[in-house]
């Protein structure tokens, strides 16, 4: 029986994780389910699924977890706050670990499960954008195996059979939707609303995503974030609009074939590719009927319309703690904008403007890059308030 823990459970890929798990009862069970702070979600999927441990992020709601849990009759054992997390983690709790909580937050508890050697089904790729090589380093370690749930790096990593890329690989192509705004130049995208950007045409995602796919940031955090996975240096990753997303991304070899994986999308397809590597399992995605679709469409990206793809490529390309410095900006930018307090065009410029200010150290601790994260927010935040940003 494999026992999975969920982090991140309420949220978008949460859920369809506990989707697919579902329809293996007899070999998997959610053993842990974690969400930062809405209790009465957490207590709803515990009175599902069953698992054996829920957390809350916030430390305070502990009592209101417990409550709930006992209301509703369920002996679940209630935790609360980051630590508790990291210590279900690498415990006998759960041999699988899905990491999918949103932004930096959840860097401990990934870096927890690849120290412990867990199967470690990653989603957070913030995690990875920030602490890359620590992380791969520490999963390479401990003997912990990343199958990566961010859908082009399971395309990915499913042409590669699972390895990384070696010299026989070419160029990998990450494919894009372009998302809502593809088309459209700088001027129209001046007014959009938090509303117009997480409206996305073909992946139905948490906000924060939705408006990293907006910005093309999502694309530019892959980059990074395929670099890690792959051991690819950036001249050899490229980025391809695909507005059908049906074709997740491709790998071309040096004898000039190009391998590519295509199906819906709908992330219980990479879950599931996760949850049961090597083997196929089930995940409740329908068939792909391309004569239904007709066409695949292919074009450049727009850098000019979508400077974020180029900042987070720059920040690839400095190294250090550069890429630290884009997230933690993003970070900041995109919760602004999703709380209005800045227009879209002012997330690329808050990123610049964090890049341009911050020196680039060297990233070789965890507490460098912590210190670089907070001094990216703290500016961020800095250039909001005083109206340096607007
Ligand atoms: P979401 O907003 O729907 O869910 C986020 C989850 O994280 C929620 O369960 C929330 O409670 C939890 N959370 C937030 N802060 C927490 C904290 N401090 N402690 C514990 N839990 C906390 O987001 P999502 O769309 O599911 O995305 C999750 C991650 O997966 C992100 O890093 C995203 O980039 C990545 N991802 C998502 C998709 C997708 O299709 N949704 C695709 C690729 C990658
Ligand atoms: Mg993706």
């Amino acid at each position: 029986m494999q026992s999975i823990a969920i982090l991140g459970a309420t949220g978008s890929i949460g859920t369809s994780a506990l989707d697919v798990i579902a329809r293996h009862p007899d070999t998997m069970r959610a053993s842990v389910l974690a969400a930062g702070s809405n209790v009465s979600a957490l207590v709803a999927l515990c009175a599902t699924h069953r698992p054996m441990h829920a957390v809350i992020g916030e430390a305070d709601a502990l009592p209101a977890l417990r409550d709930g849990l006992d209301s509703a009759g369920l002996d679940t054992r209630a935790h609360a706050g980051g630590e508790a997390l990291c210590e279900l983690v690498a415990s006998d709790a759960c041999d699988t670990v899905v990491a999918a909580i949103v932004g930096a937050a959840g860097l401990d508890s990934t870096l927890a499960a690849a120290r412990a050697g867990k199967r470690l089904l990653l989603a957070n790729k913030e995690s990875l954008v920030l602490a890359g090589e620590l992380l791969t380093g520490a999963a390479r370690a401990a003997g912990a195996t990343i199958v990566p749930i961010d859908s082009e790096h399971n395309a990915i990593f499913q042409c590669l059979h699972g390895r990384e890329a070696g010299a026989d690989v070419r160029r990998v192509t990450l494919t894009a939707s372009g998302g809502p705004f593809r088309g459209r130049d700088r001027a129209a995208l001046a007014g959009v609303t938090p509303a117009e950007a997480v409206a996305h045409p073909k992946w139905s995602m948490g906000p924060k995503i939705s408006v990293d796919s907006a910005t093309l940031m999502n694309k530019g955090l892959e980059l990074i974030e395929a670099h890690h996975l792959f051991d690819l240096p950036d001249a050899r990753l490229e980025v391809l609009v695909h507005p059908q997303s049906l074709v997740h991304s491709l790998v071309e070899f040096v004898d000039g074939s190009v391998l590519a994986q295509l199906g819906l999308p709908d992330m219980r397809t990479a879950l599931a590719v996760g949850l049961g590597w090597p083997r196929r399992l089930a995940s409740g995605v329908g068939p792909l009927d391309l004569a239904a679709h007709g066409r695949l469409d292919f074009e450049p990206p727009d850098l000019d319309t979508f400077p974020c793809l180029a900042l987070a490529r720059g920040a690839l390309r400095a190294g250090g703690t550069a890429p630290a410095t884009l997230n933690a900006a993003n970070e900041v930018a995109v919760s602004a904008f999703l709380q209005g307090r800045i227009g879209f065009l002012s997330i690329a410029a808050l990123v610049e403007h964090a890049l341009a200010a911050i020196a680039v150290e060297p990233a070789e601790s965890l507490a460098a890059l912590g210190e670089a994260d907070t001094r990216a927010r703290r500016h961020a935040e800095h250039a909001i308030a005083t109206g340096a940003i607007r």
